[in-house]
């Protein structure tokens, strides 16, 4: 029996259906992500799992037990949001140790837990610190810090690092995780950036319109998307009709056709090798997007993306008509 688990459930908010029968598991220290566009449902869907939706159809089980109509706070479930929601005129120690002194908590053994797992986010150092004198990355952490040190049997993080720029957010994300996999606590992380799914995950589910539409391993999703969406969503992705794909690869009789292909754009080469269709193309242009070059070229009327690794290739060399190479089998047909 899987330790969460989600069961037929639908949520309307009036009129608006926002869950769709949705049904998932997810297993004791796994860590999972709900991707997808904004307004997909996936916020909703995670305060579903901590009691703080009423939802009209279905069950969630927690090890094990039905608990729809248990409390947000007898679920002992932490919770870190986008906006830090950290006490501004506390220190970064008494903000740790908040839900600890309601709980009435010992001295002793609040100063013990507090410390502990400010070590563990690195922050043992700021513990007199007031808030506002930390950076929005070290708030994160001690939020983070703050939904761990009551010991919580999962965690529920709703995008905890939109707000924060670049080179930050892919420090956390590498820091979440090694969090997780040490304390090997469960997390549900909601996300619209697949990026940070695929650097985060165990697994993902991939959210449109109230539904999951795929779930499935990073690396799954990455290659076999199952729709047209997905694919939309995930990579940089070439979508073709059967008629585009069947003049860029003829079918074998053998082979089941669908009505869309995807066709993943680093598998597009410009030089010949084993099992390679070759088409011609023109060349339009391109840009430069760091370690890969993303080249947009034409066969046909049919538009294509190709990525190129940065420095294999003198893209300022490329001839108007060119060759493409295509392996047969980079092909992922769609469901429809
Ligand atoms: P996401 O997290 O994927 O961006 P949300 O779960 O926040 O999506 O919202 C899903 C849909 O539910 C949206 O159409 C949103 O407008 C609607 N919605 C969310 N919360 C409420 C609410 N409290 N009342 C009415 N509609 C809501």
């Amino acid at each position: 029996m899987s330790y969460i688990s989600i069961d037929h459930l639908s949520l309307s908010y009036g009129n608006n259906l926002v869950l769709k029968d949705i049904s998932l598991a997810v297993e004791k220290g796994e860590l999972v992500t709900l991707l997808g566009p904004s307004g997909c449902g996936k916020s909703t869907l995670l305060r579903v799992f901590a009691g703080l939706e009423v939802f009209q159809k279905g069950d969630i089980s927690i090890d094990g037990e039905i608990v729809n109509d248990v409390a947000p706070k007898d679920r002992n479930i932490g919770m870190v949001f986008q906006s830090y929601a950290l006490f501004p005129n506390m220190t970064v120690f008494d903000n740790v140790a908040f839900g600890l002194t309601i709980k009435k908590v010992s001295k002793k053994e609040i100063e013990e837990k507090v410390m502990n797992v400010l070590e563990l986010v690195n922050l043992a150092d700021k513990k007199d610190f007031y808030i506002h004198q930390l950076s929005g990355g070290q708030q994160q952490r001690i939020s983070l810090a703050r939904s761990l040190v009551t010991e919580p049997k999962f965690l529920l993080l709703d995008e905890p690092l939109s707000a924060l720029d670049a080179k930050i957010r892919k420090q956390l994300q590498m820091d979440i995780r090694a969090l997780q996999k040490k304390l090997g606590i469960t997390m549900i992380f909601v996300t619209h950036d697949q990026e940070e799914a695929m650097i985060l995950s165990d697994r993902i589910f991939v959210m449109n319109e109230g539904k999951i539409v795929q779930d499935a391993l990073p690396a799954e999703l990455y290659e076999k998307p199952k729709n047209e969406f997905v694919a939309g969503f995930i990579g940089n992705y070439n979508i073709l009709t059967r008629q585009q794909k069947q003049r860029l690869a003829p079918t074998f009789s053998a082979e089941k056709l669908a009505e869309k292909y995807a066709l993943r754009a680093e598998l597009i080469k410009l030089t010949p090798a084993e099992n390679t269709e070759t088409i011609d193309a023109f060349f339009e242009n391109y840009t430069i997007l760091g370690s890969t070059i993303r080249c947009y070229f034409n066969s046909g009327g049919i538009p294509l993306t190709v990525d190129v690794l940065n420095s294999t290739v003198d893209v300022t060399t490329l001839q108007n008509q060119t060759q493409l190479f295509i392996d047969y089998r980079s092909f992922v047909p769609l469901q429809s």
